[in-house]
């Protein structure tokens, strides 16, 4: 399994629930996300109306999930959660729609994977409130509308660009998570272990902190493996030098890559000379997705600088064949 990546289950969702913010103000980071979404709440809660519809889109781990939890929290309305792919019919979202009360929260995770089928009942819903829908078939059917209580729409997707044009269209706000900075994640690390009574100082926070990959939820699983190797290995508290033991052990290296990063920039580097290369013969080259490496494993590093997308294809930079040692030759971007 890989260590970065990848939905939380059994006893990592428990911990989960319990570190995971509730509270704007407990959300770190993301400062203008932040300031932005306090001022339409408190606007909205002002004229007691519901939220407007919100997308929020940025790579896996990132908070989209806990922002949709806080936004129904700080509205003090009730949040109903599905995903794209869990939307199979039309009948799937009314009967969604059909059970929310006034200004609740409707929560669709990758909402970029709805059928066209389902988008097209979600328009008039999210516009107008009002579901209009057919059901039965042949000489049977017949189309009915029902009135909807005002709802809040929120959308998480890990890339905006992958929603119609339509659907983008009616959401009233639009949210772009970034990768965390190391000061923000090692706030995050000291929380999750002052939650979790893992005993840690700061240098140690901070080692978690710089090989998470810009990601809470890596920052918070690395935290865990950590403290079951201070456990074992050490005195139970959470040190530079264990932390670095710990993940040196699980091979997350000095730059948070694992081994699939490595890999996927070791083939660019030794089966494509260091690109450019298409998205698809490098998906082919790792046996991934194509979706795995845009969605998971470049935008980290594309943010970090170890390759770039050009209009030609995937190259890799310098700093990647720095990073393994190798010297590039002259004509490798920057
Ligand atoms: P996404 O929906 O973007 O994949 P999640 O909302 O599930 O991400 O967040 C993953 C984990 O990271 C959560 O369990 C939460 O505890 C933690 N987390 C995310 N964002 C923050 C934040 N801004 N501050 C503190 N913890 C966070």
């Amino acid at each position: 399994d890989r260590l970065v990546a990848g939905a939380s289950h059994g006893e990592e969702e428990r911990i989960d629930h319990a570190i995971r913010p509730r509270a704007l103000g407990d959300y770190i980071g993301q400062p203008q996300v932040r300031e932005q979404l306090d001022i339409f709440i408190t606007a909205a809660r002002q004229r007691s109306d519901s939220l407007d519809h919100t997308l929020i889109f940025g790579p896996p781990g990132l908070g989209k999930t806990t922002l949709a939890h806080i936004i129904a929290a700080e509205m003090g309305v009730d949040i109903k959660s599905t995903s794209g792919p869990v939307l199979e019919k039309a009948g799937d979202l009314a009967a969604m729609l059909t059970n929310l009360q006034p200004g609740d929260v409707l929560f669709i995770d990758e909402i970029h994977r709805l059928s066209s089928a389902v988008e097209e009942v979600l328009y008039p819903a999210m516009e107008d409130y009002q579901l209009d829908i057919m059901i039965g078939e042949g000489p049977a059917a017949r189309s009915i509308k029902l009135d909807l209580p005002r709802f809040t729409l929120v959308g998480a997707t890990t890339r905006a660009g992958l929603l119609t044009a339509p659907l983008r269209d009616r959401f009233g706000i639009v949210q772009r998570l970034e990768f965390y900075a190391i000061d923000e994640l090692t706030h995050i690390v000291n929380r999750s272990a002052a939650l979790m009574g893992f005993d840690s100082d700061h240098e140690g926070a901070v080692e978690v902190a710089r090989r998470a990959r810009g990601t809470p939820r890596i920052a918070n699983r690395l935290l865990r493996r950590v403290r079951d190797f201070a456990q074992v290995k050490g005195d139970g508290r959470l040190t530079a030098e264990i932390a670095d033991r710990a993940l040196n052990m699980l091979h997350v290296d000095r730059h948070g890559l694992d081994h699939m990063d490595r890999r996927l920039l070791l083939t660019m580097i030794e089966k494509f000379d260091g690109g450019p290369v298409g998205v698809e013969s490098l998906a082919a080259a790792i046996s991934e997705e194509r979706d795995t490496i845009e969605d998971v494993l470049e935008p980290y590093l594309i943010q970090q600088g170890f390759m770039l997308r050009t209009a030609r294809g995937r190259m890799v930079t310098r700093l990647a064949w720095q990073h393994f040692g190798l010297s590039p030759g002259d004509d490798v971007p920057d």
